[in-house]
């Protein structure tokens, strides 16, 4: 079969976009495709201090350092759709995939999917203004800023309570805010957190994020009495849940787990649709960019096989 391009990546974050350099570098015509500007969640990242080799670098310049890199072995398409993908067989057999885009169609040998997961919004006014400014939604990124302040963890799962505790554990003040009067995060956090002495507003929901340049408040409603307070806070952390991004892979038939995220083959990438790998956040699990880079990476040389290349070569 005649390819447009030998292997299609959807997504470039930090997995899609390694997963570009190892494939460029097997030699395969590879493609890369973002609806967005390449960086996925890394871009939004205001200071990075834990991908090796880079003591602390901003997230867009680590995105713009990726992109550049990426661009020397794929055609790195930004602001390009993929809307469908339609399998394709010869001879009875699994031969490739028809991508169509907002921009126009492709036939591709073999697919990655790294489409990422993005953080649930709360939705309520100043949460968009002040993100990256004190409003965040990942504590392992952002907590180390907030050291000696003032931070409130939105949320009750398992998420909120692990975040919360690492908040705690590195010198943030925090205190959790959930819209209910019980968690639902496993028992063994919420003892920690009992344990750790991290005051919970029970019944409580986030009304309004306040700050001027940075955030220094929050309005919280009690969802009981309808009663509002301020709380006096440095940082707003929220963990009210991960959306993968998924859509395309469910449209391919791919398996997912019951959280919602692409079940691959730890060793391989490789999903239950023939030629079609998955890596990064729309695997879900650790959801660093260290992981997502190494994912992307055995996804690409995986995918030599089905386009009749030896690997490991
Ligand atoms: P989650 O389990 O879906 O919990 C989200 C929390 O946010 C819930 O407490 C929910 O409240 C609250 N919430 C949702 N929408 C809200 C809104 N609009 N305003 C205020 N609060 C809102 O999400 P998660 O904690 O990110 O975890 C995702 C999955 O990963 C879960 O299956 C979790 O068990 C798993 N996980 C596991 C671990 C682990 O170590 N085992 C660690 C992290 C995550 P309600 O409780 O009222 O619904």
């Amino acid at each position: 079969m005649e390819y447009d391009y030998d292997v299609a990546i959807i997504g470039a974050g930090a997995a899609g976009m390694s997963a570009a350099v190892y494939s460029g570098r097997s030699g395969n015509k590879t493609v890369l495709f973002d609806k967005d500007t390449p960086g996925g969640q890394t871009l939004l990242s205001p200071a990075i201090e834990n991908y090796v080799g880079f003591k602390k670098i901003t997230g867009p310049e680590l995105c713009d350092l990726m992109a550049d890199h990426a661009r020397e072995y794929c055609d790195l398409k930004e602001l390009e759709e993929v809307l469908e993908i339609e399998r394709l067989e010869e001879n009875g057999e699994p031969s490739g995939f028809r991508l169509k885009t907002d921009k126009g169609e492709y036939v591709v040998g073999v697919l990655i999917l790294a489409m990422g997961a993005h953080h649930k919004h709360l939705g309520v006014p100043g949460e968009k203004e002040l993100s990256g400014k004190g409003v965040s939604s990942c504590a392992t990124c952002d907590g180390y800023f907030f050291k000696g302040k003032k931070a409130v963890m939105v949320g009750g799962g398992n998420s909120a309570a692990l975040e919360a505790i690492f908040l705690h554990g590195i010198g943030v003040e925090t205190e959790i805010i959930h819209r209910r009067d019980q968690l639902r995060a496993e028992a063994a956090y919420v003892k920690q957190i009992q344990e750790a002495g991290i005051k919970i507003h029970w019944n409580a929901q986030v009304k309004e994020i306040h700050g001027n340049g940075t955030v220094q408040g929050v309005q919280v409603v009690d969802t009981k009495t309808g009663e509002e307070r301020k709380l006096d806070v440095d940082a707003v952390f929220i963990a009210i849940g991960i959306e993968p991004s998924t859509r395309l892979a469910k449209s391919l038939g791919v398996t997912l787990r019951d959280d919602g995220y692409i079940t691959a083959d730890p060793m391989t990438m490789e999903t239950n649709v023939p030629r079609v790998y998955a890596c990064g956040d729309v695997l879900g699990g650790a959801r660093q960019i260290a992981t997502g880079v190494g994912q992307g990476c055995i996804a690409a040389l995986q995918a030599n096989k089905p386009l009749g290349k030896a690997y490991p070569f």
